[in-house]
Parts: structure tokens; C-alpha cells; sequence
């Protein structure tokens, strides 16, 4: 399978990746890790003529702290994120997250800001930005502006980014570490038939749980997060809470996974999850 033929540039700089942008219009695609882009244009279900390579794009890398918010820049791959000791402490659901993706040539290659910017439902990153109320930092022809992850996945494959903007950076507060990401894997590639990410915050006695892999985007569960509010997390309230996991959701089902099974997945692995961040103190 070889794409269709394209131009390539290399730039050096945001500002230039941008006015790139600009110049080619619809004809260009930003390029990231790869991981998803390059197969889709070996299958010619995108045809791209320009291709904007990030990889050099050094301000759109690593993990820093700014204002009591971590700051990741889009570009961080996957297994820097696992390796992170800084956000092991700081925000443990990522560094929880970041070994369940794809295999190790996936997580060396692919990148956060790739995922998001890509939004296939059935990947890990979106619900853990979701259960974080993460803020999506864009770049754009217009200048920067802040999308909330509770706005950014509008449907499948699709983000609120607009035209020549590019996600520079995903910012999150820290968690304690009452957090868990569970999910049942298909086989072959390792995306998600069903990713449950659950952040308790103890302080604010609120528990976050966003759902990806079952729908055709990922979606916060407010009937279980609801369900919970204002009582203890025993074994008895959380699979209750459970089981409206998939309430109201458009379920998917194909050959991976019946509606029925993904609606079973997503209730089992809710109360997974709740459990195992509840007894994480
Ligand atoms: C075999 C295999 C197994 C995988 N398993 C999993 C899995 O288990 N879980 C999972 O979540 N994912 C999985 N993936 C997907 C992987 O995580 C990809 O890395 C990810 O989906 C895309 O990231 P990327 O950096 O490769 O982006 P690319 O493929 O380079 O780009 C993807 C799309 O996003 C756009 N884009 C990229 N970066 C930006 C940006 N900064 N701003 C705006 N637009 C941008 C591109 O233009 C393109 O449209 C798997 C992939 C493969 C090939």
C-alpha cells in the first residue's frame, strides 16, 4: 500500500508550522507520531498533499508546571508520559494510562496531542482527559485560545480544532492518587472495546468518570458520577452507580463488540475502576 504523493516540511518552529498551514489550507495535515495518520494514507482514506512534520518542533514537547497546572506539550509521546516520575506523583491516572496504549513501538512514536487531535473512540487518551478536566492550549492563524475537554470531542474522528490551528499543549491540575484507568483491550491492537478513567477527588467528595471505546466519542458517565454524590464509596453504592454506566449512550457495536457486550463491558469496568481508585489513598 503507498500513499498518495505529497510534499514535506520539516519546520523548526510553531510560528512556521503555522504559517505553513495558512499558505497550503485545506491541502495540508500536521504530521505527529505517525501512528494513525501514515496508515490512513496508505489506505488512501486520506490523501493530504502537504504534510507539516512536528517533530522538530521543539516548544511543542515535554511536561513542565505553569500556574498550578501541568503543561504537556502535544507533542510528548506516549512513553515519555510512562516514564514520568514528575507525573507518577503529580497526576498518577497518566503515568496509569500511558503502558495500556498500543505496544512499545506505538507508545515510542505516537504522541497525546496525535491522539486527541484524532479522536478515534476508542482511544485511551480522550476519557482521561475528560475525567481531568483538562484544557486543550491551541495555536492558530488568530492567535491561542483554550478548548475544555468537555467541548473538544464534537463526534467520531472529530475535534473542535479549527483550520490551521494546532494543539500546542494539554494542561491538567494535579490529582491525588485516588485514580484508576481500566480497560478491556481488543486483542490485536490494543484499543479499547471499553477505557473507564475514574479520578476521586476526596476533598471535594466527587468522583469523575469518563468512558471511552463505546460510543462514537468519549463521554463523562454524569449518571454514575451522579448516583455517587454525597455518601461514602462502599462496595454496595459503586455497583449501583454502575450500572446506568452506559445510560443514554449510542452504543457501537461491530465486529469487535455487540452493544449488548460494550453496555456489560462499560458497567463491569466502571465499578473496576471506582473500586480501585477509591482504595488507592
Ligand atoms: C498498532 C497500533 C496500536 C495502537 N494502539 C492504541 C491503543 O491501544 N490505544 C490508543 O489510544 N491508541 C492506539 N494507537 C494509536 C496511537 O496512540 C497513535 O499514536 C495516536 O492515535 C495518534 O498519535 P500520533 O502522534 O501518531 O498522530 P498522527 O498519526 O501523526 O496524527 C493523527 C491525526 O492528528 C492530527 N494531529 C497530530 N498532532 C496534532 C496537533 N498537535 N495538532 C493538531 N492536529 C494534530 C494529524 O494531522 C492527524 O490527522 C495504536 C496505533 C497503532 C498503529
Amino acid at each position: 500500500m503507498i500513499s498518495a504523493p505529497f510534499d514535506y516540511h520539516r519546520p523548526s518552529s510553531l510560528a512556521e508550522a503555522l504559517s505553513l498551514l495558512a499558505r497550503h489550507g485545506d491541502d495540508a495535515r500536521v504530521l505527529a507520531g505517525g501512528h494513525s495518520l501514515v496508515p490512513a494514507m496508505k489506505l488512501r482514506l486520506a490523501e493530504p498533499r502537504v504534510l507539516v512534520d512536528l517533530s522538530r518542533v521543539a516548544e511543542l514537547r515535554g511536561i513542565s508546571e505553569k500556574d498550578g497546572r501541568i503543561v504537556i506539550g502535544a507533542m510528548t509521546t506516549h512513553a515519555e508520559l510512562a516514564s514520568s516520575s514528575f507525573l507518577a506523583a503529580k497526576c498518577p491516572l497518566l503515568t496509569e494510562t500511558a503502558p495500556q496504549i498500543g505496544d512499545i513501538q506505538v507508545r515510542n512514536k505516537g504522541t497525546i496531542g496525535g491522539s486527541l487531535a484524532h479522536a478515534d473512540p476508542a482511544a485511551d487518551w480522550p476519557p482521561v482527559a475528560l475525567a481531568l478536566d483538562a484544557e486543550m492550549e491551541v495555536a492558530g492563524p488568530s492567535g491561542s485560545r483554550m478548548i475544555a475537554a468537555a467541548g473538544f470531542f464534537t463526534d467520531i474522528m472529530q475535534t473542535a480544532l479549527r483550520p490551521g490551528e494546532v494543539l500546542r499543549a494539554i494542561r491538567v491540575r494535579p490529582t491525588g492518587p485516588s485514580v484508576a484507568y481500566v480497560k478491556t483491550e481488543q486483542k490485536a491492537s490494543g484499543f479499547a472495546l471499553c477505557g473507564v478513567a475514574v479520578v476521586v477527588d476526596r476533598a471535594a467528595n466527587r468522583v469523575s468518570v469518563a468512558i471511552t471505546g463505546i460510543a462514537a466519542t468519549p463521554f463523562r458517565a454524569s449518571q454514575v458520577e451522579r448516583a455517587l454524590e454525597g455518601g461514602p464509596l462502599t462496595a454496595e453504592r459503586i455497583g449501583e452507580a454502575a450500572r446506568v454506566a452506559a445510560a443514554g449512550a449510542q452504543l457501537l457495536s461491530d465486529m469487535h463488540g455487540s452493544a449488548d457486550y460494550r453496555a456489560h463491558l462499560a458497567q463491569v469496568n466502571v465499578r473496576r475502576a471506582i473500586v480501585r481508585a477509591s482504595a488507592r489513598t
